[in-house]
């Protein structure tokens, strides 16, 4: 859809709208909004909406905190779960300073850069298509939630089993009434697990529609009752929720990874790309997984990844070739989790893949064996190296990738580094149950 300003105006009046929210993400990927009343909704189309950057975190010191809204006009739709009268209505922003150029810390800017670079190389379309895995949580009398899942379903089982699934059932709606096109949706491998996949877009929208997933699950959980996560890894000796990201190249309307000729139907391109995933993907392991949890995600027996390898069909590797071809040819990255900040996750794997590209990378061979069966010595034998292990060792990764850092950018890169040792020192100092648990009496 292609809205103009007078389009906007127009239908806040027409649809009884009552409140825009002017939404944008911060660098830690917690989604942000502001709301104002239809009265203001020629000044917001305008770009005059302000907010204080220096109230949002990673953002601007409280000098120069004066920044704006530039709403992006196609992101406009109604929240279908608000009342149908006195409608509430969002526009997703991007930030600008007061003299009219990008902010440099707006995720959403960080990834239309790299997107810009990627055009300026030929390739007008990245396409990708996210898999957000999440848990639907029971509440207390308070409304807190708990860990007690509410079901003990397994992968794609469905009702009477499945408590989730009439949830799951309203979300997809309200997804399709907001212009999403649902693929599927099913139960997941662990209890109270659910998966939601929705077609792929080009990346701004499919960063977007992240976002928007997100929030549209939260709240109607919360609706019934429930409270869903995308936290990583909830709970301990199960499953964990990844967000195994799909991702294809555009050049002219067609699909630049496949080639009828090229080895298992791939072109050059696709394995310089799958190459520079491999070379960075440690690097922009503190984006794609970016919380202390999300290394508890990572560790072997549970369908994550934690060694670096390719594979064309195994689902044990870091990155997964589907079998589709022709069109529907794409590169699965299966590390990243959903509490990722989707701009700056997409932004780096683009980045990374361009730079294999670039620099005509060449993967290592396909590994075909099951990764997680083989022990130390055999994986060393084959040159397969892991994961960082902790938030931690993905930080000490990310300052020793220029790569990385250059993409996201100086003002970024710091207030992300910034904010992430912090978190992992607040973490790393704590005492925690375990700890007691395992010491108290012993010692
Ligand atoms: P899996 O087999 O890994 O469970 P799913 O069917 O759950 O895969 O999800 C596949 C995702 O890949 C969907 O979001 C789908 O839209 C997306 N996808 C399909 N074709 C492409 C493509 N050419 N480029 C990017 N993503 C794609
Ligand atoms: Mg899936
Ligand atoms: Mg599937
Ligand atoms: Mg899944
Ligand atoms: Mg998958």
């Amino acid at each position: 859809m292609a809205y103009t300003k007078e389009d906007i105006i127009r239908i806040v009046k027409e649809e009884d709208i009552e409140f825009i929210r002017m939404q944008f993400t911060d660098i830690f990927g917690q989604l942000k909004n502001v709301a104002i009343t239809a009265s203001q909704i020629e000044k917001a189309v305008n770009n005059q909406i302000m907010l204080d950057g220096s109230s949002i975190e990673g953002f601007v010191r409280i000098n120069e905190s004066d920044q704006y809204l530039y709403p992006d006009l196609d992101s406009f739709v109604v929240f279908p779960w608000r009342p149908q009268h006195g409608k509430v209505a969002r526009l997703i922003c991007d930030i600008y300073n007061p003299d009219g150029t990008p902010f440099v810390g707006d995720p959403r800017g960080v990834l239309k850069r790299v997107l810009k670079k990627a055009a300026d190389m030929g390739y007008d379309t990245f396409n990708v298509g996210p898999e957000a895995e999440f848990f639907l949580f029971q509440t207390d009398e308070e409304g807190k939630p708990t860990t007690k899942t509410n079901d003990e379903a397994g992968y794609f089982d469905l009702g009477p089993l499945d408590h989730g699934e009439g949830t799951r059932r309203e979300i997809c709606i309200a997804l399709e009434q907001m212009g999403f096109e649902i693929e599927a949706s099913h139960h997941e491998v662990a209890q109270g697990q659910h998966e939601i996949d929705f077609k792929y877009a080009e990346a701004l929208k499919t960063a977007d529609n992240i976002m928007t997933f997100k929030l549209a699950v939260k709240t109607l959980a919360q609706k019934n009752g429930l409270h869903a996560t995308f936290m990583p890894k909830p709970i301990y000796g199960i499953n964990g929720s990844g967000m195994h990201t799909n991702m294809s190249l555009f050049k002219n309307g067609k699909n630049v990874f496949y080639d009828p000729d090229g080895e298992k139907g791939l072109s050059k391109e696709a394995y310089s790309f799958i190459a520079g995933l491999l070379a960075h993907v440690k690097g922009m392991c503190a984006v794609t997984n970016p919380l202390v949890n999300s290394y508890k995600r990572l560790v072997p027996g549970y369908e994550a990844p934690c060694y670096l390898a390719w594979s064309a069909s195994n689902r044990s590797a870091l990155i997964r070739i589907p079998a589709a071809r022709g069109q529907s040819t794409r590169v699965e990255l299966r590390s990243p989790d959903p509490a990722c900040n989707p701009y700056l996750e997409l932004a780096v794997l683009l980045a990374a893949g361009l730079d294999g590209i670039e620099k005509g990378m060449v993967p290592p061979a396909e590994i075909t064996e099951n990764i997680f069966k083989m022990d130390d010595d055999a994986r060393a034998a084959a040159g397969i190296d892991s994961l960082p292990g902790s938030l931690e060792e993905a930080i000490k990764a990310m300052q020793a990738d220029p790569m990385v850092l250059e993409t996201l950018g100086g003002h970024v890169s710091e207030n992300y580094i910034e904010g992430k040792a912090k978190e992992w020192d607040e973490y790393r100092t704590r005492v925690s149950s375990w700890e007691r648990e395992k010491y108290i009496i012993n010692y």
